[in-house]
């Protein structure tokens, strides 16, 4: 049988999230490996504008599932609309980033649907005409290779191992779902208070500064790395290190326990680079590696690596960017 993907759009105070696209991207392998189509389905209050946006990606349908308790993303709602969603159009595959909604969501769409889930998987193939998912464990020092054995597969995918799918103009078919809450819900949205004010989100950042213990304390932290972060319009990320010696809060962790990012440019100040962090960036399209010990091991995956002291060397660099 061909697929019948059904990717869930990400959105995050009305706009839409740049991960849809690496979901995207994803259907488009197992299109390729099954054949078959995919299609986009956003939830939202108001989902007409993110509907004609996802419309030229190429896929099947979109579909919409319009109801004001959408409004905000809350587990028992969403998860009930995308179950309900995916047994009414038939969807083989249901899909979405692993990002922090996504870990929520999609093993309760899982449970709903009675189907096995392969989770943060960075790679899809077929081996023997059959589908095959690959997911890092113990910080990437293992990539298991899981099959799916129920007719639907519920998969999150990491999106900073596939590539933003780019719009291909055709306009897909725009189809509501009808959906409304079972009941008035267990759960019900109350508040969203986001840390970071105006800093890009660290998940979608083009580039991320990072600071390390090597900064000393709190103060020094903030005072180094802020002013580099603002000059180049960066998310601040920290190591574990950092985050345990109160330098910085828990969600700028970057690593095995943290954050997994990728960004175009990603600068390690007075960061040792162990494995447990290495395990968050080394995807980084370029790393840029500032420590004042020759032998770090950051420097084996910097591609620019400057041995200095962050103290002295950061605020050179912040003045010379301008
Ligand atoms: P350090 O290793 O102390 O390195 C500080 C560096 O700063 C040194 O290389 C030093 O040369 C340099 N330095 C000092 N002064 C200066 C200066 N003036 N100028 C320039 N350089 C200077 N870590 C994570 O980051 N993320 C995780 O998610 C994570 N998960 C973990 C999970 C487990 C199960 C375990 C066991 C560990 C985990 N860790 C994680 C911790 C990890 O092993 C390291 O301890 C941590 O990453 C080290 O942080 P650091 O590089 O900031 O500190």
């Amino acid at each position: 049988t061909m697929a019948n993907v059904l990717v869930i759009a990400e959105t995050y105070e009305g706009q839409l999230r740049n991960a849809t696209y690496n979901s995207v991207s994803f259907a488009r392998q197992i299109v390729d490996i099954e054949g078959g189509s995919y299609s986009i389905a956003v939830l939202s209050d108001a989902p007409a504008e993110h509907a004609s946006t996802l419309a030229t990606y190429g896929g099947a349908k979109v579909f919409t599932v319009s109801h004001e308790s959408l409004a905000h993303y809350a587990a028992d709602t969403w998860s009930d609309a995308v179950a309900g969603l995916a047994k009414s159009a038939g969807a083989s595959h249901v899909v979405m980033s692993s990002s922090t909604q996504g870990k929520d969501l999609m093993p309760r769409v899982a449970s709903q649907l009675d189907a096995g889930m392969a989770a943060d998987i960075i790679s899809v193939h077929a081996d023997g005409g059959e589908t095959r998912y690959k997911r890092p464990m113990w910080a990437g020092n293992i990539i298991a290779t899981v099959a799916v054995d129920t007719p639907v597969h519920v998969v999150t995918v990491r999106s900073t191992d596939f590539d933003e799918a780019a719009a291909v103009g055709a306009s897909s078919e725009v189809q509501p779902f009808d959906w409304s809450p079972a009941d008035s819900g267990r759960t019900q949205f109350s508040a969203f208070n986001a840390s970071g004010g105006e800093r890009p989100d660290l998940g979608e950042a083009k580039i991320v500064v990072s600071g390390g213990r090597g900064l000393k304390d709190e103060e020094n932290f903030w005072s180094v790395v802020t002013p580099l972060a603002d000059s180049l319009g960066a998310a601040i990320g920290a190591t574990r290190a950092a985050v345990d010696s109160g330098f910085a809060p828990n969600d700028l962790q970057i690593g095995q326990t943290g954050r997994v990012v990728a960004p175009d440019l990603y600068f390690a100040v007075a960061i040792s680079g162990a494995i447990q962090h290495l395990a968050g960036m080394k995807n980084s399209k370029c790393i840029v590696a500032i420590n004042k010990d020759p032998d770090a091991p950051i420097f084996q995956v910097a591609d620019y690596g400057l041995v200095a002291d962050a103290f002295k060397t950061v605020p050179e660099l912040v003045d010379k960017l301008g």
